[in-house]
């Protein structure tokens, strides 16, 4: 039985998810996020209020604008139902209220970077610098970051090494990749990405999060040139899976620590 606090979290995700959508769709273009309202891209009209609920509405439209007919991406409302799927997962950790929210927002902008990452390669500043430095703020705050928590948010200490060894680190690793394979592997972005989620899961998360997504990566970029035929030239965005596996460690990577090490760090 889902009870009233898991309802209200999943309900606020699609809500968010649809201003998510617009997120990924204007910055990326220097568009300011909240003016005008949203509008079909094809057309330029309005898009009315009751075609904007989340899901429901790309539903209702099957898929179409209401004016010009012109597709509407399926996209939309799959970030819609992702945003609330990770709102879910968040009030499984059973954390107090404002440390739920908060992990909340994380996730927001790492689904936001995910999907400008695939469309556009990059992973924008105006995103993964402030991030780090809500993370950073966000461990500074003494009453938050309860040890005890399955999940904890780290302290300012563990925060702060892990965005400067989240950077260093990357910086160290994409140098060397780079060196052996003759190419560039990594962009600024990554490590800015990487250096934000040590800032909000400590540095505890990166070896588990580097590994983890150098093995999501290959497994996905090798099925996606064997299966769509994609060129093998073409760069493979590293940041979707930079973020998915941080989310996955916010769940799994203490009881994986807890395993590997025989130990909790
Ligand atoms: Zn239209």
């Amino acid at each position: 039985m889902m009870d009233q606090p898991d309802a209200l979290m999943i309900l606020l995700g699609l809500v968010c998810g649809s201003f998510l959508n617009v997120c990924i769709y204007r910055v990326p273009r220097s568009e300011s996020i909240v003016h005008p309202a949203s509008h079909c891209p094809h057309c330029q009209h309005a898009i009315r209020w009751s075609d904007n609920i989340p899901v429901i509405g790309w539903l209702l439209l099957r898929g179409r604008c209401r004016h010009c007919q012109s597709a509407i991406s399926g996209r939309y409302p799959l970030v819609e139902l992702l945003t609330a799927l990770m709102a879910w997962s968040v009030t499984t950790l059973h954390g107090p209220m404002v440390e739920t929210l908060l992990l909340f927002s994380f996730g927001c902008a790492l689904i936001v970077l995910s999907f400008i990452d695939f469309d556009h390669y990059i992973l924008p500043d105006v995103i993964t610098k402030p991030g780090i430095a809500t993370g950073l703020l966000i461990a500074g705050i003494p009453s938050l970051g309860l040890p005890g928590w399955h999940a904890p948010l780290p302290t300012l200490e563990y925060a702060g090494i892990g965005a400067l060894t989240g950077y260093i680190g990357l910086r160290a690793f994409a140098w060397i990749f780079a060196t052996l394979a003759g190419k560039q592997g990594m962009g600024l972005g990554d490590i800015k990405l990487f250096a934000m989620i040590g800032a909000w899961l400590g540095w505890q998360a990166l070896p588990f999060t580097l590994f983890c997504a150098a093995v999501l990566g290959s497994v996905a970029g090798i099925a996606w040139i064997l299966v769509s035929g994609r060129n093998r030239h073409l760069p493979i965005p590293f940041g979707p899976y930079l973020a998915l596996s941080a989310w996955i460690y916010l769940f799994y990577g203490p009881a994986f620590y807890l395993w590997y090490l025989g130990r909790m760090y």
